[in-house]
C-alpha cells in the first residue's frame, strides 16, 4: 500500500438459475487468449489450496451471493481438528471495528458509517455439516472444527454458501461513486508458519494481511453494464442483455480480487508474454497510465527476475488511501488520475507494480514485519525512477527521504504494524527510513551483489513466505551482514 499521499435485503437470487439460463441462453461467447502460467515451481500441486467459486453480485443491495468450496491442504507436521480462516468483512461490520485511524472516518465514509459484513449459511463437508464459531475482536475469524483429524500432508474438502455485503466505503473494501472494490472479501485460510496459527484481525494501520499462495477458479456473473478488472485471467465470458458470466482462472496466486464499475475505459498493451490492462476512469490519461505500468512490469523484471503471470491490471478506483496491492491486480486512488498528479501517480503505480515481487511472488507476515515488504517495495519504487528518468532522479529522492526521517522520531524499522502511533510514524519508519536503510545496503555491497542477491531471494522464495530471518540469512551467505548495516537505522 501506499498510504498518505497529497491528500490525506437479502435477495433471493437463485444463482444456480441465473447461471443456467446464462449458460444455455445461447449468449455471446468470447474466447480470450489461453497462455499458460509459465512458472517455476517452489509450491508443488499437492501443497496448494484450491479455492473454487460461485459468486453472484447483486446491483440493488451490492451483495455478493457465494458458494465457496476449498480444497485445503495440511502442509504443518502436526494433525488438525480446526482450520482457521479470515472473514474480513466483518471488520467493517460496526464502526468501532472499522480499520480506518478516527481522522480519516469522514474520508473512509463519505456518506457516513455503512456496514458491510459477512453472513455465513452453511459449512459442509461431503454433504454434512461442519460446526463453526466466529471469533476474534472484531468478528473477522472463522474456526472451522473439522469431524475427523486432517494428518499432515492430507486434503480436505470444505464447502461454504454465504453472502457477503459491501459497504459504502472508499477503504479497500467498499463501493463509491464510481466504482465497486471487492477485496479481502472471501473466507481465506489462515497461514500456519513455524509460530503456528496466524489469526490476527484486519488492524488499522498497514496492510494487515498474510496468505498462502493458492489456486482460484472463479465464475463471476454480474449485470451487463459493468466492466471488472480482476485477479488473473478471463477464460471465457458469455452474455446476455443483461448479465455477463465471466470464468476466472488465478494460479498461484495468494489472494483474489476484483473492481467493477461502469464507466472503466480500459486500455491495453504488452510487455513480452504479460498482457498489461489499464482500467481507468479520466479516458485523457489513460495511455500515460499503461505506459507507466507496462515500464513498471519492465523494470522490475529485469531488475529482480520475471513476473510470472500472464495478466497484469492496474484499476482507478474510489479509494481514498492512494494505492493498494492485490495479486496481478492493484487498485489506484482515481483522484490522482490527472495531468498536475503525474508524478505521484507514476510514484504510486511503480510502488504497487514492485509489491509484485515484495508481497505476491514472495509473501510475509504483513503486520509482524511489515518492513520485509513495505522497505523493499518504497526502495524498488526509487530504483524505477532511477533506472526510468536517470540516476540523478533516484539520488533526489533518496535526498528528500533522508531529509524527511532526519526530522522525525525513527526509532525503529523493524516494528510491527500494532507498535506503531499512527500511519504517518508508520509510513516514515518502515517505507521512508526502509528504503533509506536499503539505499546504504547498495552503497556499502555495490550493485552486483545487491541485485544479484535481490534477484537469488526472489527466485529461491517465489510463491513461499519469507520472514525477516530468512531474508537476511540470504544476505550473509553472500558474505553481507545486512542487519548490521539496517540496524544502524533503529
Ligand atoms: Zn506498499
Amino acid at each position: 500500500m501506499v498510504i498518505n499521499f497529497s491528500k490525506k435485503v437479502r435477495k433471493n437470487l437463485s444463482r444456480i438459475l441465473v447461471l443456467a439460463l446464462l449458460i444455455g441462453g445461447g449468449g455471446l461467447y468470447l474466447q480470450r487468449d489461453k497462455k499458460s502460467v509459465q512458472t517455476s515451481n517452489a509450491v508443488t500441486e499437492k501443497s496448494i489450496n484450491r479455492y473454487t467459486m460461485d459468486v453472484v453480485f447483486d446491483d440493488q443491495t451490492k451483495r455478493l451471493m457465494c458458494n465457496q468450496n476449498i480444497e485445503y491442504a495440511n502442509n504443518t507436521k502436526n494433525d488438525l481438528d480446526k482450520i482457521y480462516f479470515h472473514i474480513y468483512p466483518n471488520a467493517f461490520s460496526r464502526k468501532e471495528f472499522a480499520p480506518f485511524e478516527k481522522s480519516e472516518m469522514k474520508q473512509a465514509y463519505p456518506n457516513g458509517f455503512n456496514e458491510g459484513y459477512i453472513d455465513l449459511k452453511n459449512i459442509l463437508n461431503n454433504n454434512e455439516k461442519l460446526e463453526y464459531k466466529i471469533k476474534g475482536e472484531k468478528n473477522d475469524l472463522l474456526e472451522i472444527k473439522l469431524d475427523k483429524q486432517l494428518k499432515p500432508g492430507d486434503k480436505t474438502s470444505i464447502d461454504m454458501k454465504y453472502n457477503v455485503k459491501i459497504p459504502n466505503s472508499e477503504g479497500r473494501f467498499g463501493y463509491g461513486d464510481n466504482t465497486i472494490n471487492v477485496t479481502n472479501w472471501f473466507p481465506i485460510a489462515c497461514v500456519q508458519d513455524e509460530r503456528g496459527w496466524n489469526l490476527k484481525g484486519y488492524e488499522t494501520l498497514g496492510d494487515p494481511f498474510y496468505s498462502e499462495t493458492s489456486d482460484f477458479y472463479i465464475n463471476i456473473l454480474i449485470p451487463q453494464k459493468y466492466k471488472m478488472g480482476s485477479t488473473g485471467k478471463v477464460v471465457s465470458e458469455k452474455s446476455d442483455k443483461e448479465k455477463k458470466l465471466y470464468k476466472i482462472e488465478a494460479k498461484k496466486v495468494r489472494d483474489f480480487a476484483f473492481v467493477l464499475s461502469t464507466k472503466f475505459d480500459i486500455n491495453r498493451d504488452s510487455y513480452k508474454d504479460v498482457s498489461i490492462n489499464t482500467y481507468n476512469l479520466n479516458k485523457e490519461i489513460s495511455g500515460d497510465v499503461t505506459k507507466i505500468a507496462k515500464d513498471s512490469i519492465k523494470i522490475f523484471s529485469e531488475l529482480f527476475g520475471k513476473y510470472p503471470y500472464d495478466t497484469y491490471s492496474v484499476v482507478a478506483s474510489d479509494f481514498y488511501i492512494g494505492g493498494m496491492e492485490y495479486p496481478t491486480l492493484v487498485m489506484i486512488d482515481q483522484s490522482l488520475y490527472n495531468k498536475k498528479d503525474k508524478f505521484l501517480l507514476e510514484y504510486v503505480i511503480a510502488h504497487e507494480t514492485a509489491h509484485q515481487w515484495w508481497y505476491s511472488v514472495i509473501g510475509n507476515d504483513e503486520i509482524s514485519e511489515p518492513w520485509l515488504d513495505e522497505a523493499l517495495t518504497e526502495y524498488s519504487t526509487v530504483l524505477y525512477f532511477e533506472k526510468k528518468y536517470g540516476k540523478e532522479v533516484g539520488d533526489k529522492l533518496i535526498k528528500t527521504m533522508e531529509i524527511q526521517t532526519k526530522n522525525q522520531i525513527c526509532e525503529n524499522i523493524f516494528k510491527p504494524t500494532t507498535k506503531y502511533k499512527d500511519s504517518t510514524e508508520y509510513s516514515l519508519n518502515v517505507y521512508t527510513k526502509g528504503a533509506v536503510a536499503f539505499n546504504e545496503v547498495r552503497n556499502k555491497v555495490g550493485d552486483k551483489v545487491f541485485f544479484d542477491t535481490l534477484k537469488q531471494y526472489y527466485s529461491t522464495y517465489m510463491y513461499q513466505n519469507v520472514n525477516g530471518a530468512k531474508f537476511v540469512e540470504m544476505w550473509n551467505s553472500k558474505g553481507v551482514d545486512i542487519d548490521k548495516i539496517i540496524r544502524e537505522y533503529k
